[in-house]
């Protein structure tokens, strides 16, 4: 078991890597020819997140490319009763209201700024609805949104917000109120802030945030899954999404979704299509869910819940990447490999130049520089100004960890790795 997880775990990075770099590929002929053609060529069994990533690869004549979504913990999110889901409005005060809900990191390729705009005309257009826009993010990153709803004159009251106390665990929705605040249940000083990757809410609690939701609606410029998509799906939310990117997988009639228009622009540098969503779009599919007949509503969002079980669940993708190992031939492995010595007691010269230092390293350690050399590039990379030299931190650390001692880090160029 623990050697498929491994395997899984592999193979799911692998196409994290690939969903990552080609997510913007439709965009850029030229990088497809040199990066993405040479790269696809090269794999046997390629697969990618979204259908657009498969569509733009086929396109340019990759047809071995194919979709596996990332895999999702299905049993976390689901829809409360009608009894739970009003005990829970009135919790927080929403049982009048018509809440839109967006789940995000606050980066600037979610896009904010269209979804209050489109707010705004919605709310303006219907203002029996007394709608609320839930943003469950952090404040205090990304888009400054309060100065955002100062500027297009939305009052601050309509906007509410998850805050999590660092102190009791617990959260509370309500309109922006600044961060570092008292806590209304513990009491404490200072412990309450905006929802954020230091202190945020568990999936227990996320999935009550969802529950308080009428409608979700993510707009963005590009993504490779977007989870929060589909966690809203799981709590049975129709889901407005821009039809753009992985977007367009989630926003279709078979998936409980409604598209968002969109019109290109290209961002500046690497000349990708990215998509600016339609506030108009954003109203008038608010609208379509909010005039929606509840008939018709309730079996759109069944089937939200039902796409993701089939598309999206533990069960089906770890099905897909079965049956594809189940697919490959035997392999006939020589387990009869030497065992090879390390001296792990080397004390490294520390007044050699930085290429020669490295080398004494493989020769010393290892006994046979030139095997190693080169071997391992995207691992580990020393430099030196004439030449790169590229080192395994695998084979080199694994046996010999006075290397981490050696006080000679800053030669590990570790930038390019940051995530
Ligand atoms: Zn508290």
């Amino acid at each position: 078991m623990t050697s498929a997880a491994a395997v899984f775990g592999l193979l799911q990075g692998i196409i994290r890597k690939y969903a990552e770099n080609y997510r913007d590929l439709e965009s850029e002929v030229e990088f497809h020819d040199s990066l993405g053609r040479s790269a696809a060529d090269k794999i046997k069994n390629y697969y990618v997140w979204a259908s657009f990533a498969e569509k733009a690869l086929n396109k340019i004549g990759h047809n071995h490319v194919k979709t596996i979504r990332g895999s999702i913990e299905t049993q976390n999110f689901f829809r409360f009763d009608n009894q739970d889901r009003n005990k829970l409005r009135n919790f927080f005060g929403t049982q009048d209201n018509f809440i839109i809900g967006f789940v995000f990191r606050n980066q600037l390729r979610k896009s904010v700024p269209n979804l209050l705009d489109g707010f705004k005309i919605f709310t303006q257009n219907n203002p029996d609805a007394k709608a609320k826009l839930l943003l469950h993010t952090h404040w205090s990153e990304g888009w400054d949104i309060l100065k955002l709803l100062k500027e297009k004159n939305i009052e601050r009251t309509d906007i509410l917000t998850t805050y999590f106390c660092s102190s009791c665990n617990r959260y509370d929705i309500k309109p922006f109120e600044g961060q570092k605040i008292k806590c209304k249940f513990c009491n404490q000083n200072n412990s309450s802030e905006t929802t954020n990757v230091k202190n945020g809410v568990d999936e227990r609690q996320l999935n009550e945030i969802y529950n308080l939701m009428d409608v979700y609606c993510h707009p963005f410029t590009s993504g490779g899954q977007e989870l929060p998509i589909q966690e809203a799906k799981l709590t049975e939310l129709v889901t407005l999404v821009t039809n753009y990117s992985c977007g367009e997988d989630c926003c279709t009639d078979e998936s409980g979704g409604l598209p968002l228009d969109w019109t290109e622009y290209r961002e500046p540098g690497t000349q990708f299509i990215k998509a600016t969503t339609s506030p108009i779009s954003i109203s008038s599919q608010i609208e379509k869910v909010y005039k929606m007949p509840e008939e018709e509503k309730r079996s759109k969002e069944k089937k939200s819940r039902q796409f993701v079980l089939e598309n999206y669940s533990i069960e089906k993708i770890g099905k897909q990447f079965e049956d594809l190992i189940d697919s490959f031939s035997d392999v006939e492995f020589d387990y009869k490999k030497e065992q090879e010595i390390r001296n792990i007691h080397f004390e490294p010269d520390n007044s050699l130049p930085d290429k020669e230092w490295v080398e004494s390293l493989y020769e010393n350690i290892l006994g046979h520089y030139s095997n190693y050399h080169l071997a391992h590039p995207y691992i580990g990379k020393v430099k030196d100004r004439a030449n790169d030299i590229f080192i395994s931190p695998y084979k080199l650390f694994s046996d010999t960890k006075w290397l981490f001692r050696a006080n000679r880090s800053s030669f590990l160029e570790t930038k390019s790795r940051k995530e």
